[in-house]
């Protein structure tokens, strides 16, 4: 039989097993936030597979961009979302970033405004990417570069310098400002849609884009990923914006 003692003693040793179990619990089953992000917004399956862009882009680093990094954003997006009452339409995540982030609750606007602005440019970005992309564009597309920038190789240079000379993380877009084609570089997650622009072509420049390739040269990342960037859609959504 146990003592007085003893039984108290094990009483308190199962209270505090107990009291551990819904942390430890959490610890092993619960699924990793980033990977299943629940909510309002959803991951977009990459459209190619994972080691499609190699060896331009490796398999290794599109595994963790696509599967933790943007669906990290993705998961924080649904977290502040879930934080407050929407009378409008918030998704798509357009909706959130298009010219109205004053327009977002206080308390919030600068989780969405990161996370919201890495769910879009994220988003874009796999589509901006193809196996065999890469090249020159041509039609009306080639045309409007051309009037814009002189020649394709000039814009090429001019979008390149804009890449390398973002100081720490952020993007180097295309994008259409009105009529006009202009390059310009953002920091952070901020989307040239904040400020009313189209973006029609853009590369994450963040460390975590290219960081297990190259390490710190990010002059090579950059020079890789012109053999992948896919102009059919570029072209497609400077139609669509131009119309
Ligand atoms: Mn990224």
């Amino acid at each position: 039989m146990m003592t007085r003692r003893q039984a108290i003693k094990t009483t308190a040793l199962a209270s505090a097993a107990l009291a551990t179990l819904p942390g430890a619990l959490a610890q092993t089953n619960a699924p990793t936030p980033a990977a299943t992000p629940s909510g309002p917004f959803t991951m977009p399956p990459l459209p190619y597979a994972y080691d499609a862009l190699e060896p331009h882009i490796d398999a290794e680093t599109m595994h963790v961009h696509h599967d933790k990094h943007h669906a990290a954003y993705v998961a924080n997006l649904n977290k502040a979302v879930g934080q407050v009452k929407w009378a409008a339409e918030i998704t798509p995540v357009e909706n959130l970033l298009r010219n109205n982030l004053n327009a977002i609750p206080e308390s919030i606007r600068t989780a969405v405004r990161n996370n919201g602005g890495g769910h879009y440019n994220h988003s874009l970005f796999w589509e901006m990417m193809k196996p065999n992309g890469g090249g020159a564009p041509s039609g009306d597309l080639a045309k409007a570069i051309d009037t814009a920038f002189g020649n394709f190789s000039t814009f090429k240079d001019t979008f390149s310098k804009a890449a390398l000379g973002q100081f720490g993380s952020g993007w180097a877009w295309l994008v259409l400002d009105g009529k006009a084609l202009k390059i310009e570089a953002t920091p952070n997650q901020d989307t040239p849609l904040s400020s009313g622009k189209t973006p029609l072509l853009g590369l994450d420049i963040w460390e975590h884009a290219y960081y297990l390739k190259h390490q710190n040269k990010r002059v090579d990342y950059i020079a890789a990923w012109w053999n992948v960037v896919n102009w059919d859609f570029v072209a497609e959504r400077h139609a669509k914006a131009s119309a």
